[in-house]
C-alpha cells in the first residue's frame, strides 16, 4: 500500500493505547534513537523485547544484563527477525535500513514505525505527559517534533503534580462503591472531586480525600440532579496577558460550565474556557449599561443553585477594588459553596511591567493601593505626607482631582509620578513625569483607562528600568510648562 507524507493524508490519526505487556517487541538499531524507544517501552513490560544491532548504547547493554531485554549483537537479519513480533520499530541512524525494516514488516502485517520517516509508519509514538496511570499523549501528526515538545511543556506546567493520586482517590472510591457506582452520572463525579477532595489529594492526605469523597457521592445520590453540588470560583484574571493567569485560574476555566466575566478580562484569557462553556459578560460600561452589581450577584447566586461550576472571572486579583467581596458575602448568605483564586492584581503588576519596583529600599517603605474615584473618602493628608509609594486604580477619569489634592496637601510638585496604561498588555504604555506635569502630559498623549498612577520617588526609575519607549517628561517639556 503506498504511503503518504502527513500533510497530504488529509484524515487525522486514530489515538490509541497499546497493552505490550509480554507481547514480542522489536527495535532494529542500538543508537541514540534506539535507546529513548527502548526507554519508553521498558515500562510497559514487553517480553521478549528484541533489541537487533551490531553496536548498542551503555544503557541498552545494561537492560540486557539486567535480563530485562534480549541484545541480538549482530547486523538485521531479514524478516525472521521480525517474526511473531507485536510491533517493530526500524530505529536505527540508517534510513534505507529503517525503511527495509517497514517493507519486511508490512509483508508480515506487523504494525512498523520507521523513526522520521512518517510515510513509513503504520503508528508514531506521542511524547507523552504522565501522572501516576494519567497518561496524555500528544501528536502532530508527524509534522513537528518542536511542537510537540512545546505542547507537551505546557501541558506537563498545567496538570498538578497530584493529578494520578487524584485518580487514585477516585478509582479506590468507584471500587468501593462496587455496584452503586453505576448510578451515579459523571457530571456529579466530576464536581464531587473537584474543591475540598482535591485539597485533600494536593497535600498527601488520600485516605481522608476517599472517605470524603465517598460522603460526598453517597449525598449526592439523595439530591435531584437539579441540585447537584455547585461551585461558583471567584477568579482573578491577572491584569490581561494570558500567561500571567495562575495555574488554578487555568483548571477552574477548564472545567467550568459557565463564565461570568467583566468588560476587561481579555479573549486570549477567556480561551481557556472549554469551547462548549457558556459565557456571560456583565462588563459595566460607563453611561450605566450592563448589568448593575445587585443583578450579578442575583446571577452567581442563581448559577450556584443550578449546581453548576461556575467561574466569576475578574481583572487582576478578585478582592482587589473589583467588588468580589461583595460577590462573595452574597454567595455565602445564599449559602452558595464559593471559592477565591487570588490573582495577580494590576495594583503590583502595572508597576512591575513599567520598571518600577514599589518598594525599593531606602527609597521607599510602603505602598498604598489607592480608588481614584470618591476623592472625598481618603485622608489626603496622610496619603500626601506619607512619603511611600501610592498607587491609584481606576486613576485616568479623575487624574486632575488626585493630582490636585495630592499637590495641595504637601507633596512636592516634582515628585516623580508615571501612568502605565494597558499594563501587560501589547498595547502597553508607560508616561513619566513630575507630579505637577503628569496631567498635562496624560492629555497630551491622551492616555486612557485602564490604567494606574504611581506616585513616589522610585516612579523614577522608568528612566533606568522602564520598557522602551516608555514616555518620560524632559526638563524641556516642564519649562514649556511653566
Ligand atoms: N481587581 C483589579 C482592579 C479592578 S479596578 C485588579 O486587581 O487589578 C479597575 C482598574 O484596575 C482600572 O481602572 C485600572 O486602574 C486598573 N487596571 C486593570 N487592568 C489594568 C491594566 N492592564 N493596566 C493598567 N491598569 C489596569
Amino acid at each position: 500500500m503506498p504511503r503518504t507524507a502527513p500533510a497530504d493524508r488529509g484524515v487525522p490519526y486514530f489515538a490509541a493505547f497499546l497493552d505490550l505487556l509480554h507481547a514480542r517487541v522489536v527495535v532494529v538499531g542500538g543508537g541514540r534513537v534506539a535507546s529513548s524507544k527502548v526507554r519508553s517501552l521498558l515500562p510497559c513490560g514487553p517480553d521478549p523485547l528484541v533489541v537487533v544491532a551490531p553496536r548498542a548504547s551503555a544503557a541498552i547493554q545494561r537492560a540486557a544484563a539486567a535480563g530485562q531485554l534480549t541484545w541480538h549483537q549482530r547486523a538485521y537479519a531479514g524478516q525472521d527477525d521480525l517474526a511473531g513480533a507485536t510491533l517493530a520499530f526500524g530505529a536505527s541512524d540508517d534510513r534505507q535500513l529503517n525503511a527495509q525494516v517497514a517493507a519486511d514488516a508490512r509483508r508480515l502485517g506487523i504494525p512498523v514505525l520507521a523513526v522520521d520517516d512518517v510515510p513509513n509508519c503504520d503508528f508514531i509514538a506521542p511524547a507523552v505527559v504522565r501522572r501516576g496511570d494519567v497518561t496524555v499523549a500528544i501528536s502532530t501528526a508527524g509534522r513537528s517534533p518542536a511542537m510537540a515538545r512545546r505542547t507537551r511543556e505546557l501541558l506537563d506546567a498545567l496538570l498538578p503534580r497530584y493529578w494520578g493520586d487524584l485518580l487514585d482517590v477516585a478509582a479506590a472510591a468507584r471500587e468501593r462503591l462496587g455496584g452503586t457506582r453505576s448510578v451515579i452520572d459523571p457530571d456529579r463525579w466530576q464536581s464531587a472531586l473537584q474543591g475540598e477532595v482535591e485539597y485533600l489529594t494536593s497535600i498527601g492526605a488520600l485516605q481522608e480525600a476517599t472517605d470524603l469523597l465517598l460522603r460526598k457521592l453517597e449525598r449526592s445520590l439523595f439530591e435531584p440532579s437539579s441540585q447537584a453540588h455547585g461551585l461558583v470560583s471567584l477568579v482573578g484574571a491577572g491584569p490581561g496577558d494570558p500567561d500571567l493567569l495562575t495555574l488554578r485560574a487555568v483548571q477552574r476555566l477548564r472545567s467550568a460550565e459557565v463564565v461570568v466575566h467583566d468588560r476587561l478580562v481579555s479573549e486570549a484569557v477567556l480561551e481557556h474556557a472549554a469551547p462548549d462553556a457558556e459565557r456571560i459578560d456583565v462588563g459595566k460600561r460607563s453611561g450605566g449599561k450592563g448589568a448593575t452589581q445587585d443583578d450579578i450577584n442575583d446571577l452567581l447566586v442563581d448559577l450556584g443553585r443550578q449546581g453548576r461550576r461556575v467561574v466569576r472571572l475578574k481583572g487582576g486579583d478578585p478582592f482587589v477594588f473589583g467588588r468580589g467581596g461583595e460577590e462573595a458575602l452574597a454567595l455565602a448568605r445564599a449559602s452558595v459553596d464559593f471559592e477565591v483564586v487570588p490573582g495577580i492584581s494590576s495594583a503590583l503588576a502595572a508597576p512591575a511591567a513599567a520598571g518600577i519596583p514599589v518598594t525599593p529600599r531606602g527609597l521607599s517603605a510602603s505602598v498604598t493601593v489607592v480608588n481614584g474615584h470618591d476623592a472625598d473618602q481618603h485622608d489626603w493628608r496622610s496619603l500626601a505626607r506619607g512619603g511611600g509609594t501610592l498607587v491609584f486604580l481606576m486613576a485616568v477619569e479623575h487624574l486632575e482631582v488626585i493630582v490636585e489634592r495630592l499637590l495641595s496637601h504637601g507633596r512636592s510638585p516634582l515628585e516623580p509620578a508615571a501612568l502605565v496604561e494597558w499594563a501587560t498588555l501589547p498595547g502597553q504604555r508607560v508616561l513619566a513625569a513630575p507630579l505637577a506635569e503628569i496631567v498635562r502630559q496624560a492629555r497630551l498623549v491622551e492616555v486612557e483607562p485602564p490604567a494606574v498612577l504611581v506616585v513616589g520617588p522610585t516612579a523614577a526609575l522608568v528612566n533606568q528600568l522602564g520598557p522602551r519607549g516608555s514616555r518620560v517628561a524632559s526638563e524641556l517639556d516642564l519649562m514649556v510648562a511653566r
